[in-house]
């Protein structure tokens, strides 16, 4: 029996994987519900909103060959070539000319499809929910692991981000020291960003030839895009907050962020029907404080943890943990693949 821990789209991709190899497996999840980093949120008559990741590009192979092995459809964010500037709190609504750039793309239906897709693909039973993992004991030729209930297997991998499991988790025996220090400084991408998504019933900004995309150096709002549907039937705009407004509550971040709107869009930019943000410093099976300054993406990929680890029991995956893409949804996928193939190799 393997136990993964995470049902993040690494976790969910290795156990996929393992199935489809006739490898016994169970998936250990902290949290009520699957995806982690990656939650799409559905609403009758909205279009699908992202509070996790969102965007890909043409370089993102592994999830693009993924998503095309599950038949799952993408699409081109929509951007024309002009986008609101604000360069300060009170500085007027500039519009700027955006230089050509390669397109990223959005995963048509929403990015939580795809960890939906993979969950369908595996035996309910094989992925627990409320199991969050704080103790992993490796034995002789077991592993056994202490979550709410405890659990008992041939090989464990860690599908959840470096700096959660150094600093959450007890190992017998110890973890290496150096193995252990690198964990510790190394970033969780977005792990304290703020998402923040407005629904609309019409695209009034098209309406009034209005950009949909909107850059701040003053915030609330950093960025915002276009994020209606694939169908561009249901509308939305879907971005950023800076994320020093973590402390303040969802009824003054939305008052504050229609005040920085309305200049730029107007008055109809009140006329919202649903207002969404996560503040993603708040979950706790993502963000974890640092020691020291991290700078983004920082050990990111280090080579340290492929290493083999008590004779192949213990197994370190997730998406800051590749070697292609860390810390993107491309990066879990190649994590995802690779942690199944070793131990499909192995065995
Ligand atoms: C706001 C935001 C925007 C993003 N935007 C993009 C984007 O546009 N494009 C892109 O490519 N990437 C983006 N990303 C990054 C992308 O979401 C991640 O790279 C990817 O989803 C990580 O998958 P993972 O399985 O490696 O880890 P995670 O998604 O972090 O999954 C880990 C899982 O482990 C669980 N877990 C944690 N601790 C324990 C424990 N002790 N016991 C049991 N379970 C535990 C968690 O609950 C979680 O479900 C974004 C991330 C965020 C937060």
């Amino acid at each position: 029996m393997i136990l993964i821990i995470g049902a993040g789209l690494s976790g969910l991709l290795t156990g996929y994987r393992l199935k489809q190899a006739g490898i016994p497996f169970k998936i250990l999840e902290a949290r009520n519900r699957i995806g982690g980093r990656i939650n799409t949120i559905y609403k009758l008559n909205n279009a699908p909103i992202e509070m996790g990741a969102t965007w890909f590009t043409h370089q993102h192979q592994n999830l693009i060959a993924l998503l095309h092995e599950l038949e799952i459809g993408y699409f081109k964010q929509f951007m024309n070539n002009t986008a609101f500037y604000q360069s300060s709190p009170t500085s007027s609504a500039n519009i700027i000319q955006i230089p050509h750039q390669s397109p990223s793309y959005r995963v048509s239906d929403g990015t939580s499809y795809l960890i939906n897709t993979l969950y369908e693909k595996l035996d309910k039973n094989d992925v627990l929910l409320n199991q969050s993992v704080k103790e992993i004991k490796i034995h002789h030729n077991t592993v056994q692991i202490i979550a709410n209930e405890v659990f008992e297997g041939t090989k464990v991998v860690l599908a959840i981000p470096p700096k959660l499991w150094s600093k959450k988790i007890i190992f017998t025996p110890n973890l290496p020291s150096d193995l252990l220090r690198i964990a510790k400084q190394t970033h969780t991408w977005m792990e304290d960003s703020i998402k923040v998504a407005l629904n609309y019933e019409h695209p009034f900004w098209e309406h009034e030839n209005l950009p949909s995309t909107l850059f701040s150096n003053s915030g609330p709002i950093t960025e915002l895009y276009d994020h209606c549907n694939h169908e561009k039937s249901k509308y939305a705009l879907c971005g950023f907050i800076n994320s020093s407004n973590n402390n303040l509550s969802i009824v003054k971040r939305r008052a504050n962020i229609i005040e920085q709107l309305k200049p730029f869009f107007g008055k109809k930019v009140e006329q919202f029907t649903t207002y969404t943000d996560c503040v993603w410093s708040q979950e706790e099976h993502t963000f974890e404080p640092s020691e020291d300054f991290l700078f983004p993406h920082q050990n990111n990929g280090n080579p340290i943890f492929s290493n083999r680890l008590f004779d192949g029991k213990l197994l370190i995956s997730n998406s800051e943990t590749a070697l292609k893409f860390p810390g993107y949804m491309d990066g879990a996928v190649y994590s995802g693949n690779a942690a199944a193939q070793k131990i499909i190799n192995n065995l």
